[in-house]
């Protein structure tokens, strides 16, 4: 008998039909004398749903409201998944975040996931009950309800699969794994067997939204296996798990690439020592990440031009920060928010030479302007304009062979 969390994603619950599918696939794994912890996402387009209904209120709505009316999708989804288990015959119950409770720290609408109390879970387990949880929430300890960021059903799996030492956490979702690049986007993409942590860390931090990035951080830190695949077909999904278990042939891995940067450049800002610590020190104290930063050797001696990226949704705030900085002196300040960042990532490169060469010069042949570069072991980003990202993601799909 194994102990297994299996996380349906929002459009494997999109619809009554797919609820009382995903429902058969509960049973099935249950009737192979598994113990099972279902952790279930709002129906697709719910979550946005409930955003919109709030920026329709106040684009600035309360955060604590927020979650409060945020964790009631997944709350709608996990009582017609156990309903619809109840129906064909499988004894099942929900329970919400604040029953368990799923304890949570950090601020509204992007808390973390501490604990949660596994006693009446494991009671109910023990009496051959199947156990629905709603991902994406928690409470905090003064009982207040949280959610814990987009996408934060994944996290809310792998947290599950650590406290109650399950033997497997399986994400079942809309495509069958995880594929070289989207397969929604460039349909020749190919589905990966397997795939480091390290390597699912990058490409879902680099847009690959497949799996939450801070879900892939947890199982890489407590060394959790998880199964990416399909909800609607039976085939075989991707592993992600510690790399040593991994036969590396490919330099590159895959192709990610995200739509929500903006590039911010500062002309002939006074080159002195202290002057990157004097503009970025705001942005840190109002939880702006900056992403890649370059700033161009001075020709004068006297003033440098320095670029950076932000996340797209910071750069009013941004601007703002920046214009208000009386530390800081510079000529001219401009910005580009019709920008992307195209990724290639691959354990592989860090014995192979010459990747980036071969990355830029497949850009150049396709007339593509780089507009900034940063690089890391097993990753390089660049920044392009917007219109062209389908056109590099599949050129440099295809000549680093993943066709
Ligand atoms: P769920 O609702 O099941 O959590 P998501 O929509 O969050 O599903 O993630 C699945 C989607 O991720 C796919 O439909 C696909 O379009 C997208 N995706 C982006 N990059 C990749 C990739 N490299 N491999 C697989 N899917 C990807
Ligand atoms: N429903 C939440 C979202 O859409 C969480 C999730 O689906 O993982 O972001
Ligand atoms: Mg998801």
């Amino acid at each position: 008998m194994k102990k297994k969390v299996l996380k349906f994603g929002g459009t494997s619950v999109g619809s009554i039909n797919r609820i009382v599918h995903a429902a058969k696939i509960i049973k099935k794994e249950s009737e192979l004398g598994n113990k099972i912890i279902v952790v279930v996402s709002a129906m697709a387009g719910k979550t946005n749903e409930l955003i919109s209904l709030s920026k329709s209120i106040s684009n600035n709505f309360n955060k604590r409201e927020l979650d409060v009316l945020l964790s009631t999708g997944e709350q709608i989804s996990c009582a017609l998944i156990t309903g619809a288990l109840s129906e064909i015959g499988v004894k099942a119950q929900s329970f919400m975040n604040w029953q368990i409770p799923i304890l949570t720290e950090g601020e509204n609408n992007n808390a973390r996931i501490i604990n949660m109390n596994k006693t009446k879970i494991d009671n109910y387990l023990s009496i051959g009950g199947i156990a629905i949880i709603p991902g994406y929430q928690g409470v905090s300890s003064l009982g207040e309800i949280t959610t814990i960021g987009r996408g934060g059903s994944d996290a809310t799996a792998v947290a599950v699969a650590k406290i109650f030492d399950t033997d497997s956490c399986e994400i079942y979702t809309d495509v069958e794994g995880v594929y070289s690049t989207d397969p929604n986007k460039i349909p020749i993409a190919k589905k990966i067997d397997k795939i480091s942590y390290e390597e699912m860390l990058e490409l879902s931090s680099l847009g690959a939204k497949v799996m939450q990035s801070s879900a892939v951080q947890t199982a890489m830190i407590y060394d959790i296996p998880l199964q990416v695949r399909s909800t609607f077909t039976d085939r075989q999904g991707t592993k992600i798990f510690n790399k040593e278990n991994i036969d590396y042939s490919k330099t590159v891995t895959g192709v990610a690439y995200s739509k929500d940067d903006a590039k911010i450049t500062l002309q002939a800002v006074e080159d002195k020592p202290g002057i990157a610590a004097e503009i970025f020190e705001p942005f840190g104290k109002n939880q702006i990440n900056i992403d890649m930063v370059i700033q161009n050797v001075s020709s004068d001696g006297k003033t440098t031009d320095i670029t950076f990226t932000i996340k797209r949704e910071d750069l009013e705030k941004s601007l703002e920060i920046l214009k208000k900085n009386k530390k800081i002196k510079f000529k001219n300040l401009s910005y580009k928010d019709n920008v992307s960042k195209i990724s290639i990532v691959g354990a592989g490169m860090v014995t192979t030479p010459g990747v980036t060469y071969r990355m830029f010069r497949a850009l150049a042949d396709e007339k593509i302007n780089i507009l900034a570069i940063s690089t890391s072991e097993i990753k390089i980003s660049v920044i392009i304009h917007e219109n062209s990202t389908v056109k590099a993601v599949k050129k440099l799909h295809n000549i680093f062979n993943l066709d």
